[in-house]
C-alpha cells in the first residue's frame, strides 16, 4: 500500500512503498540521492551500488536509478532509516530520515521542464509559466496557495453553514446583469439571433432567491466580466456571494467582520490585525475616506512593509450615482438594485431632480490593505422605487421592461427587505498569502488580455459551428 511522503516519520525501520516525482538528483561518489516529491512533501531516497557478486536484482535497481532524471514519475519500495548524525536536513519535515531503496519502478519518463520547479518561480517569464501551468503548479509555493485557497473556502462554507445559510448554485448561462462591465455572450443555437450572457455576478438570482423565501443564501460564485487589462482583475473570478433577508447594513457588516476575523485567527495566526479601539473593524464614510486619503479604498496599515499586518476597513455611505461623461448620464455607483437613502419613489424623484450627486446609498465596501475586497448593499425592495432608479439612469420604459421586467414582476409577490455583499475570494487570498497578483492564487489564470496560454483559448471555431449558430465572421484581422 502506498505511504505518503509525510508519513514516513512513523515508519522507521519499516518497509514502505512511495510514489511521486523525481525533484532533484544528486550523485555523491557512487551513491545516488533522489529527492522524491509527492503532494505531501519531499523525501530523500538513497541508492547504493552493490558489489557484483551480490544479487543482480539489486544491481538492476541501482542501474535503473542511474537513468533517473528530474520529473520522472517513479514508484519505490524501501526501508525508512534514520539519517546518519550530521546528515539531517532541517529544511524538510522528514529531514531526519531517508529511504534505502530496494525496488524501483519507472512509471513515466519526462522531458526536461522548460523552467525550474524548485524555486518560487517569480523570476520566470510569466507567459511561459502559464503555457506550462501544469508544471508551474508543481512548485511548492503554488501548491501551498492552492491548499490555502481550499482551506479558506472550506472555512467560509463551514462558518456560513453554522449560521443557517444555504449554498445554492445559480445559472452560468443566463441573461445580462449589470455590474458596470461588458458581458461575455453566448450565441443561442436554438434561438437564432439571440444570445445568453455569462453573469457579471449572480446579483439578480440571489435577490430572486430572497423573493423565493431562502432568507440566507451564499455561493462560491464564478463571475464573468469582459474588462480591459488590469493587474488584479481576471475575465473570470470567484466571489463569496451572500444575500440575506430581513437584515440591516450593520448586521451584514457584523457577519463579515466576525467571519473574516475568525478566519484570520484560525488560518493565519501570525498576522496582526489593525482594529479600532473597541476591537472592531474600522468604519469610515466615503466622504471621510476621500477627504483624508483621496481614495475610497485607503490602505490604513501603520506599517506597509510588514507583510503580516492586515488592515480591514468598511467604507460606508457611498453616493448612489456617478456621472458618466461619455454616456452623458447618471449611472449607479454600485449597481441599480442598491437602496438609495430615501423614503420612497416620490422622495427619490424629488432629490434626483435637485442633485443626483447628493443622494447617498446603503452601500458598503469591504477593504483590505488598500484593495477593495468586496462590496454590497441593502437592495431596493419596492418596485416603484426600482423603476424610478432605472429611469433616472436613462433607461426607457421599454428597455426597463425588457431588461428587468422579470425582477419588477417578482417584486409584486411579497418581497422581503434584503441585502448582501460579495467579497472577492481571489484578492483576499492574494493578500493573505502575500502574493503580488491574483494569478498566483488561481489554478489556471488568464493573461491580462484574456488568453489561456495553456489551452490556447480563445481560438477559432470551424465553419460548421459558425453555420449552426447562424454567425458570420466579418472583419478578421
Ligand atoms: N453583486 C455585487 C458585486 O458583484 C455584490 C453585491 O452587491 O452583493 O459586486
Amino acid at each position: 500500500m502506498r505511504t505518503w511522503n509525510k508519513d514516513i516519520i512513523n515508519k522507521v525501520d519499516k518497509e514502505v512503498e512511495l510514489m511521486g516525482w523525481v525533484a532533484v538528483r544528486r550523485d555523491h561518489g557512487k551513491i545516488i540521492f533522489i529527492d522524491l516529491r509527492d503532494k505531501t512533501g519531499i523525501n530523500q531516497l538513497v541508492f547504493i551500488p552493490v558489489k557484483s557478486e551480490q544479487s543482480s536484482d539489486k544491481n538492476n535497481v541501482y542501474e535503473k536509478a542511474n537513468t533517473l532524471r528530474p520529473e520522472w514519475v517513479i514508484k519505490i519500495r524501501g526501508e525508512v532509516k534514520k539519517r546518519p548524525k550530521g546528515m539531517e536536513n532541517n529544511n524538510l519535515k522528514t529531514g531526519e530520515y531517508e529511504i534505502e531503496v530496494k525496488d524501483l519502478e519507472i512509471l513515466n519518463e519526462a522531458k526536461t521542464p522548460p523552467f525550474s520547479l524548485d524555486t518560487d518561480g517569480y523570476d520566470i517569464n510569466e507567459e511561459t509559466r502559464m503555457a506550462y501551468r501544469y508544471l508551474d503548479l508543481r512548485r511548492q509555493r503554488l501548491q501551498k496557495n492552492l491548499k490555502a485557497r481550499f482551506q479558506i473556502i472550506k472555512f467560509i462554507r463551514d462558518y456560513l453553514t453554522e449560521k443557517e445559510f444555504t449554498e445554492i448554485e445559480t445559472p452560468i448561462i443566463t441573461k445580462s446583469t449589470p455590474e458596470g462591465a461588458r458581458d461575455y455572450i453566448i450565441p443561442a443555437r436554438l434561438q437564432p439571433g439571440k444570445f445568453y450572457a455569462l453573469p457579471q455576478s449572480p446579483q439578480q438570482y440571489k435577490q430572486l432567491l430572497m423573493v423565493a423565501g431562502t432568507e440566507r443564501y451564499f455561493q462560491i460564485a464564478r463571475c464573468f466580466r469582459d474588462e480591459d487589462t488590469r493587474g488584479d482583475r481576471q475575465p473570470e473570478f470567484t466571489q463569496l456571494d451572500i444575500e440575506m433577508s430581513f437584515i440591516t447594513q450593520e448586521e451584514i457588516m457584523e457577519l463579515i467582520e466576525e467571519m473574516f476575523l475568525n478566519l484570520v485567527k484560525k488560518l493565519y495566526p501570525e498576522k496582526k490585525i489593525k482594529l479600532a479601539s473597541d476591537g472592531r473593524i474600522i468604519r469610515m464614510s466615503y466622504k471621510d475616506a476621500m477627504e483624508k486619503y483621496g481614495s475610497d479604498k485607503p490602505d490604513i496599515r501603520d506599517n506597509k512593509d510588514d507583510k503580516n499586518e492586515l488592515a480591514f476597513l468598511f467604507v460606508v455611505d457611498f453616493p448612489m450615482f456617478e456621472w458618466k461623461e461619455n454616456e452623458k448620464r447618471w449611472d449607479a455607483a454600485h449597481h441599480p438594485f442598491t437602496q438609495p437613502k430615501v423614503k420612497d419613489a416620490i422622495e427619490f424623484q424629488k432629490l434626483f431632480k435637485e442633485n443626483p450627486a447628493k443622494i447617498l446609498a446603503e452601500q458598503y465596501d469591504f477593504v483590505l490593505n488598500g484593495f477593495e475586497v468586496g462590496g454590497g448593499s441593502i437592495r431596493i425592495h419596492n418596485s416603484e422605487l426600482l423603476q424610478a432608479v432605472f429611469e433616472a439612469m436613462g433607461n426607457k420604459a421599454k428597455d426597463i421592461q425588457e431588461k428587468f421586467g422579470h425582477l419588477l414582476e417578482a417584486f409584486n409577490y411579497g418581497v422581503p427587505p434584503h441585502g448582501g455583499i460579495a467579497p472577492g475570494i481571489d484578492r483576499l487570498i492574494m493578500i493573505l498569502e502575500n502574493e503580488p497578483n491574483i494569478r498566483e492564487v488561481i489554478a489556471f489564470p488568464k493573461t491580462g488580455d484574456g488568453r489561456d496560454l495553456m489551452m490556447n483559448a480563445p481560438s477559432e471555431i470551424d465553419k460548421e459551428q459558425l453555420k449552426d449558430l447562424g454567425l458570420e465572421i466579418k472583419n478578421k484581422e
